[in-house]
């Protein structure tokens, strides 16, 4: 039955060898991911070796023509045990960065890594096989038949594979997440995908031209000496139902509660369902609708406005990327990673962001800009995201396999990265109301990328099509604090701001927020969107000045 003559049977050999035999590097991983210690966690890894072993399997049927999957066995085999050789050896992940490193790097420090170890793996695991493979003489018969034979396999492994994962998605999906160093350790795979995002990112950048946008940008003359400095702080996965200040039952805002001058707007809303669209389209001067990555890419943002009027512009990352909008800005890097991009998170608390503004404070040399980009509640390993004196709600979840916890339990991990976020904001309001002893002017204004679903409906996590997205997932905290210098600097009427704020608002008001706030003028401007400017009487200076 099982004749290894027929290709339908050589191409379920080789896909069995580079499923389980190449990928021990991922399968170690997996299991110490898994930490298998009951018979689902056992079903669960038994069920991810079906999966991929069909997966590979369908690939390679799908070359099934006698001088194709040679050709094919005699690249990938050779190439994905030397993948395997270096993570096993070197525990390194593959990925664009790393195909970029390979590249770029000469040939002297390349040669370093070719050892006998390295010929030798490549030989009895890539070559051998490879040759024994192509020497196996095929079964003759007819197109037909073979055609028949191959839809046969190809239909039952489909079947196979859909019913090992359907009852695991779940904790599949949640555990990619997570850890999305698996996917750069599941073989070839993660070569294939990381040469085709290489050559794409290299494409894009040759092919880049920078729109200008806002070129006629200037900012307005206040005649004070004066300095200002306004952050915003890019929060991640909020949501806004469960902020106290909107309500939530629980005290998940214990500190800003308290902050005198608070204004909060209980009804803001995202413009992405993630990261990689909500992040770029809050800075990009397009409102929700118009919005997309393409066309973001390809203009400037409101970073490259302000520094072109000459503001000092700073983006501080906790998190994984800026998503292109701080390219042409000063950077720091504070997630404790050298190279950021081979690790889904950071290693440091959000606490990290605030550490050092007062010293920058102190010596501002004009009117400032910072972005704070929070890891906030980054899940699924909220548990994660704050220091254990913040674990107000118990017994938190602390799995990234959320069926292993108790919905209660995964909703107090989450709550727990609220109330230390509403910490880190406290904080930096605390630092802020300190600057006008050093003659600065500041305020911020904080609001999340994007909320979350706990478990509402089965859904978890976050991304789902704007479309269809619940509430949980769009509706976002937006918190904002002036201090009484800011605030008399530009003529803002505190109680027409608290009056104003319930009004939706959001992400398609940051652009205009800000240019407003930093008193630029250009046409790209609009101050319907600009959440001061129905609150802004005349500068109290510039009114001085201009009276007589
Ligand atoms: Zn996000």
């Amino acid at each position: 039955m099982l004749n290894p003559r027929r290709p339908e049977i050589l191409a379920l050999i080789a896909a069995l060898y580079i499923a389980l035999v190449l990928n021990q590097p991922f399968w170690r991983k997996f299991h110490d991911l898994v930490s298998p210690h009951s018979t689902r966690d056992w079903l669960f890894l038994a069920a991810a070796g079906v999966v991929i072993s069909s997966i590979a399997y369908l690939a390679l049927l799908a070359v099934s023509l006698k001088p194709l999957l040679r050709a094919v066995i005699l690249i990938l085999l050779p190439l994905t045990a030397a993948a395997s050789y270096f993570m096993s050896e070197y525990g390194i992940l593959i990925d664009a960065q790393m195909v970029r490193n390979v590249l770029e790097t000469d040939t002297r420090e390349t040669s370093d890594l070719i050892t006998w170890k390295l010929i030798g793996y490549v030989a009895i695991l890539g070559f051998v096989p490879a040759i024994a493979f192509c020497l196996v003489p095929w079964t003759e018969r007819s197109w037909a038949h073979d055609l028949r034979a191959k839809f046969a396999y190809a239909a039952a492994a489909t079947v196979l594979c859909l019913a090992a994962l359907m009852p695991m998605i779940g904790d599949v999906l949640s555990l990619g997440r997570e850890h999305r160093e698996l996917k750069m350790t599941l073989t070839p795979l993660n070569y294939i995908s990381a040469v085709t995002s290489y050559l794409r990112l290299e494409g894009r950048k040759k092919a880049k031209v920078i729109e200008q946008y806002g070129e006629d940008a200037r900012r307005a003359a206040t005649g004070s000496t004066r300095k200002s400095l306004f952050i915003v702080v890019v929060g991640e996965t909020a949501r806004a139902d469960h902020f106290a200040l909107n309500g939530y039952a629980r005290t998940t805002n214990p500190e800003l509660s308290k902050t005198p001058d608070l204004i909060n707007f209980p009804a803001a809303y995202s413009c992405g369902t993630d990261t990689a669209q909500s992040v770029p389209c809050m800075f990009s001067g397009f409102d929700r609708k118009a919005f997309s990555n393409a066309k973001a890419e390809t203009r400037e943002n409101l970073l490259d406005i302000l520094k072109r009027t000459g503001v000092d512009v700073l983006w501080r990352e906790n998190q994984a990327g800026c998503k292109g909008v701080c390219d042409r800005v000063p950077t720091e890097t504070l997630t404790g990673h050298v190279a950021p991009t081979f690790f889904p998170s950071t290693e440091n608390g959000d606490d990290i962001l605030v550490d050092g503004i007062d010293g920058r404070i102190a010596e501002l040399e004009g009117d400032t800009v910072i972005v704070l980009h929070m890891m906030g509640s980054h899940g699924p390993a909220y548990w994660k995201r704050y220091p254990p004196k913040f674990e107000t709600f118990t017994p938190a979840c602390k799995d990234s396999q959320f069926s292993r916890c108790e919905l209660s339990a995964i909703v107090n991990a989450y709550d727990n990265t609220l109330v230390y976020t509403d910490h880190v904001l406290a904080r930096l309001i605390g630092v802020l109301s300190g600057a006008a002893d050093h003659g600065v002017d500041a305020g911020m204004l904080y609001v999340s990328d994007h909320g979350e679903s706990l478990g509402e409906g089965g859904l978890y996590l976050h991304g789902m099509p704007y479309a269809l997205a619940p509430e949980a997932q769009i509706h976002v905290p937006m918190v904002m604090w002036l201090s009484p210098s800011l605030r008399k600097e530009r003529g803002i009427d505190q109680k027409c701001m608290l009056d104003r704020a319930s009004a939706r608002a959001g992400h398609d008001n940051l652009f205009h927020s800000v240019l407003g706030i930093m008193n630029v003028t250009t046409r790209v401007y609009d101050p319907a969107l600009d959440l001061f400017a129905a609150c802004r009487g005349k500068p109290q200076k510039a009114y001085g000045l201009l009276a007589p």
